[in-house]
This record gives structure tokens, C-alpha cells and sequence, in this order.
């Protein structure tokens, strides 16, 4: 039943040279990295998972982090292979890689792409060095910028990444290097985000006690909006809150997310999103029908989760992978169709074209009039926050930076 049925798969490196100060994702740094054993895992992960979803299409596979690129490539060719051999792998099928861009990362890029990668996503994060230096980067300027030329020499498709708003930042210093940076973009994408605040951060410690500054809301807000405009004038208009493209060039990867496909997780703290069409133990007709959709969610700290996928007790795993009663993948939590329609609405309200009310009602059989607030919606289309037309309910420009408030209004 569930033949054809794409997935996408994600893999979590938690590693990185060092924290950077702004940054809260699951990055971790450690003094050394027993990669024989990471490969192992992640290998063990990926039989579990096409244990119980071997009839799959994959559509994209994507290596996040913490800095993917410090993976060996060996690594990566054992997973791309071990998809190939079990699912298949075509040859149009995003595979992605994150990498920040030090010399040292950039010379591996050749021997990344003949371990499977067809599109890196590169972490320039600014285009001049005493910035780079506050966001506590490895990469000078003209080293990222060598390996975006380096990625535009080898790949067919690839992205970087901007942050503005960083501290003393003004309009006119941004705009000068968005337009620099484009002439660099040939891949066609850009991710642009504004920096914030996040907590647990040194950034906000430093924000806390009034060491840092950066632009609060209504300046944040002229920045974001000077980015879409130079963004729209360069023929990479936004399709994603912090995501610009020239048609065609959206990240696949990212839009299985924002489209509520079903994605699996694996690595720490990565998450999942996976459908079992007809329950995960259908046995009748009526239970065949039912669509069961699962979040999943690994243990978040390295080592821990190393060691559940590695260290199975002897004689517990009859007639199942190896990995099968530590994985991820068991235990996960079942979504309800109403945690479904909520989902739906906030990923979908992310891209630009919105989201279409009558596809989320077909998916989740929640009915949106009974749990949308409609008074709310009336009042944000004409306070220019979203349209509405027809079914599809989408944000304006003015309203893809306030997000969160949209959906606390319009969510019953
Ligand atoms: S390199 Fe990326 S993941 Fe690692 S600490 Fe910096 S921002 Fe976070």
C-alpha cells in the first residue's frame, strides 16, 4: 500500500569545530570522533527504517548539523549506498550536504561528490572578516568565497547562507553585500536569515546583560523587507520565509517539510515525520484504511544515542534488524488528525504560496471552519498579515516575519 510513497531522509552530524554564539541546534564539540562507530549507527538506523518502510520512493536525502562537512566521505558513500542497495537511488535525487566553508572543508568537497552529494548548502553567514569573527566563524570572507567557487566549479546546484541584522548592522551596509553576494549565487538559492536571539545562547547572555545589540522589531522588519525586494529584482524571489530561489531551485529537501511529506530522522535530536498507510499493524480491511502518522524524535545527546543504536543485548532482536528495539523509530509518538492539522497550517503557512484549507481537510479530516478563527483571518487579510483566496490562505511580505503571531491568532 505503500508503494510510490516518497520519503525523505535526514541525517544529524552533531559536531562542529567549536560553538558558535548565536547558534541553539543540537551541535555539539568534541575532542575526538570515532567515525567507524558513527557509520556503523547510522547504517544500523537506516536498515531499521527500511524494515519497516522498504517499499519507498526516496526523494531526497539531506545531511544536516552541526557541520556535516567534517563527516569523512566515507561515511557519506556507505549511506548513499546503503539507500541505493535498499530502496534505490536515482540520479535525480537531491542529495545535500551542509558545509561551512573553511579551506579544509572546501578540499573535501571533490571527494563529497564522488561519495553521492549532487548539492551543498554553504555557511558564508557574512561577507566581511571582524563579523565573521563576532559570529565566531573559522572561515575569513575570501574563503568562503572560494568555496562557493569551488561548489559552483563541481556542483550543478548549491546554496549559501547569510545572516543580517547581526550587531551594528545598518540597511545600507546589508544591501551592499546582498548585492555582492549575488553575482556568487549562480546555484539559483539563497537562504537569508535574520539573526535572533536564541535562548541558552552566549549571544543571549551578552544580549541579557545589554552587551549586544541588534536591530529590534520595526528595523528588523525594513531589513526584511529590503531582502525580499533585492531578492525579488535579482529573479530569487522568497518561496520560504528565509528562502530565495530562481524557479525550479527551491530545496527539495526543505519543501518535504514545509508540504507535510513524510521525512525520517536519523541521528541525535533529528526528527521525523512518517506515515503508515493502513497502521503500522493493519490485520483487516477497516484497520487497512486508516492512516496512522507518527512523529519521531532520537535521543538528542550523541553518545547516548550512539550507544542505544550500538550496544544491543544479545538475543534481543530476533527476526528484526539489529538496531530494531533502540531505534528512533520505535515508540514514536501517534499525531491525532487535529496535532496534524496544526502542523499542516504551520509548515504550509512558511512558503509563499500558502496553504490550501481543502487539502489540509482532505488530509487530516478536520474540518478548517471548526477550528480556524475566521473573525481572526478577516481581520489580518485587511490588516495586510495574509490573503485569503479562495481556499488558500497565504502570508504577505508583511506578514512571513510575524509568523508565530499569525498562527496564535488563527489558531482555535
Ligand atoms: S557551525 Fe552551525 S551548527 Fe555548528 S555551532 Fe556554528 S551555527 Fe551551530
Amino acid at each position: 500500500m505503500s508503494n510510490d510513497i516518497p520519503l525523505a531522509l535526514y541525517f544529524h552530524w552533531p559536531y562542529c569545530l567549536s560553538k558558535c554564539p548565536y547558534c541553539d541546534f543540537n551541535s555539539h564539540v568534541a575532542a575526538s570522533v570515532d567515525h567507524e562507530r558513527w557509520r556503523k549507527a547510522y547504517r544500523a538506523e537506516i536498515e531499521t527504517l527500511h524494515h519497516q518502510f522498504p517499499d519507498r520512493v526516496i526523494s531526497s536525502v539531506f545531511f544536516g548539523g552541526g557541520t556535516p562537512s567534517l563527516m569523512e566521505a566515507h561515511t557519506i558513500a556507505q549511506i548513499t549506498g546503503d539507500i541505493a542497495r535498499l530502496w534505490g537511488l536515482g540520479d535525480d535525487v537531491e542529495v545535500t550536504l551542509e558545509a561551512n566553508p573553511t579551506s579544509t572543508e572546501a578540499a573535501k568537497f571533490a571527494d563529497f561528490k564522488a561519495a553521492g552529494i549532487n548539492r551543498v548548502s554553504i555557511g558564508v553567514q557574512a561577507l566581511n572578516d571582524p563579523d565573521l569573527k563576532a559570529l565566531g566563524r573559522h572561515h575569513s570572507a575570501a574563503e568562503a568565497l572560494e568555496a562557493v567557487a569551488i561548489a559552483r566549479r563541481l556542483f550543478e546546484r548549491f546554496s549559501f547562507d547569510l545572516i543580517y541584522t547581526r550587531s551594528g548592522h545598518t540597511l545600507k551596509a546589508w544591501e551592499a553585500e546582498l548585492r555582492a553576494a549575488l553575482p556568487h549565487a549562480d546555484g539559483g538559492h539563497m537562504s537569508l536569515y535574520q539573526l535572533t536571539i536564541e535562548a541558552g545562547t552566549q549571544f543571549q547572555t551578552l544580549y541579557d546583560s545589554g552587551r549586544l545589540t541588534i536591530p529590534e522589531d520595526d528595523l528588523a522588519a525594513q531589513f526584511y523587507d529590503l531582502t525580499a525586494a533585492v531578492m525579488e529584482d535579482a529573479g530569487m524571489p522568497a518561496y520560504e520565509i528565509s528562502n530565495y530561489a530562481k524557479a525550479g531551485q527551491e530545496s527539495r529537501h526543505n519543501l518535504a517539510y514545509w508540504t507535510y511529506a513524510d521525512y525520517a530522522g536519523i541521528g541525535p535530536g533529528a526528527h521525523g515525520r512518517l506515515t503508515f498507510y493502513g497502521g503500522p499493524n493493519a490485520q483487516d480491511a477497516q484497520a487497512a484504511a486508516a492512516h496512522t502518522r507518527i512523529a519521531t524524535r532520537a535521543h538528542k545527546a550523541p553518545d547516548i544515542w550512539l550507544k542505544t543504536i550500538l550496544d544491543v543485548p544479545q538475543g534481543s532482536t530476533a527476526g528484526a534488524p539489529a538496531s530494531a528495539p533502540y531505534s528512533a523509530f520505535q515508540n514514536p509518538e501517534i499525531l491525532t488528525p487535529l496535532m496534524q492539522f496544526e502542523e499542516m497550517m504551520m509548515m504550509g503557512l512558511r512558503l509563499r504560496r500558502g496553504v490550501d484549507l481543502d487539502a489540509v481537510h482532505a488530509r487530516t479530516g478536520i474540518d478548517p471552519k471548526d477550528h480556524l478563527n475566521h473573525a481572526a483571518i478577516a481581520a489580518l487579510c485587511a490588516d495586510g498579515y495574509i490573503t485569503q483566496n479562495g481556499t488558500i490562505i497565504a502570508l504577505t511580505a508583511k506578514g512571513m516575519p510575524v509568523l508565530n503571531a499569525v498562527l496564535r491568532a488563527i489558531l482555535l
